[in-house]
């Protein structure tokens, strides 16, 4: 068998233990360990680290539990507009999109972006249409649309926010494959009642999604703005390439400074060596780790690992 690693992340937030209710623990759980199944089994026949990123976002972005594709935040005008962003360690090729709102995979439609190679990010309706000449799979708006996920916007719009132990967060996913190759994708609906097109770190190259196989893989979440501003995803590539630090060290040296502007989130990233892991400065992330030959882990707690 060959060696590779593929970590993945459901968000992060302040989903301490005790406070997240049972259901919404092993389901999310249950979803992680799909997705790392998943990505898994391309990767143990030998795929890339491209293709079991995608493979392991898709399962979450078909997952409710989660904050991307089907269950994804409204905006303050009641759309669920989904953001999504992939890119080739080997070759640093990338594509996403945002805002867009018919693609039933937004993590599919960002590999079409970069398999196109003419642009590497598109934007609403425009990433729509290419998403149809793509023949990638429409769904209507009531696909991603969920009760609990209308009760939040109706919430925040009263005033009265909603319990962030109950947030459900961005998904992605890194990967190192056999070939010492990397690649990381994101997907999220951004934040819930965003207003103005505002658009997050997932789907920016460089702040919440980045991949360079002389470096790492990083997937980001968390407060996008202060992502953006660091370009977290970048930061950490650049300091593994040009100090000595490992992927590990390097994204817990960009999540703390992300704490020191004011930002809460985390990170999950991989080296070409399989070194892998994540760092957050929150009292929860969803997440999880699996090797080549190893059975999966997954934690959603601080104190769990
Ligand atoms: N980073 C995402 C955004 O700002 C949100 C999240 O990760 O929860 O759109």
């Amino acid at each position: 068998m060959s060696n590779w690693t593929l970590v993945i992340h459901g968000g992060s937030g302040s989903m301490a233990r005790g406070r997240l209710p049972e259901a919404e623990d092993q389901g999310a759980r249950a979803g992680l360990d799909a997705a790392l199944r998943a990505g898994a089994a391309l990767l143990d026949a030998g795929g890339s680290a491209l293709d079991a990123v995608e493979a392991a976002v898709k399962v979450l972005e078909d997952d409710a539990h989660f904050n991307a594709g089907r269950g994804a935040v409204f905006s303050w005008d009641g759309v669920n507009e989904l953001d999504a962003a992939i890119m080739d360690g080997a070759s640093r090729a990338a594509g996403a999109v945002s805002a867009v709102t018919t693609t039933r995979n937004p993590v599919a439609l960002a590999r079409k972006v970069m398999e196109d190679g003419r642009h590497v990010l598109l934007s609403g309706a425009g990433a729509d249409g290419f998403s149809r000449e793509a023949g990638l799979e429409q769904v209507p708006p009531e696909y991603f649309a969920l009760p609990e996920r209308r009760r939040q916007l109706d919430e925040i719009k009263a005033g009265g926010g909603f319990d962030s132990a109950m947030k459900y967060g961005t998904v992605g996913a890194v990967a190192a494959d056999a070939r010492g190759h990397v690649a990381a994708a994101t997907s999220t609906g951004g934040l819930t009642a965003k207003r103005w097109g505002r658009i997050g770190d997932s789907p920016l190259i460089g702040a919440g999604t980045y991949a360079d196989d002389r470096a790492c893989a990083t997937s980001c979440t968390g407060s996008g703005e202060v992502f953006i501003r660091a370009v977290a995803a970048h930061e950490i590539a650049a300091r593994v390439r040009l100090s000595q630090l490992g992927p590990i060290d390097a994204a817990a040296s960009v999540v703390a400074e992300i704490g020191v502007m004011g930002g809460k989130g985390g990170v999950i990233t991989v080296g070409p060596d399989g070194t892998g892991g994540w760092a957050f400065n929150t009292p929860g992330m969803y997440r999880g780790i699996m090797r080549s030959g190893e059975a999966p882990r997954i934690a959603i707690y601080d104190d769990e690992d």
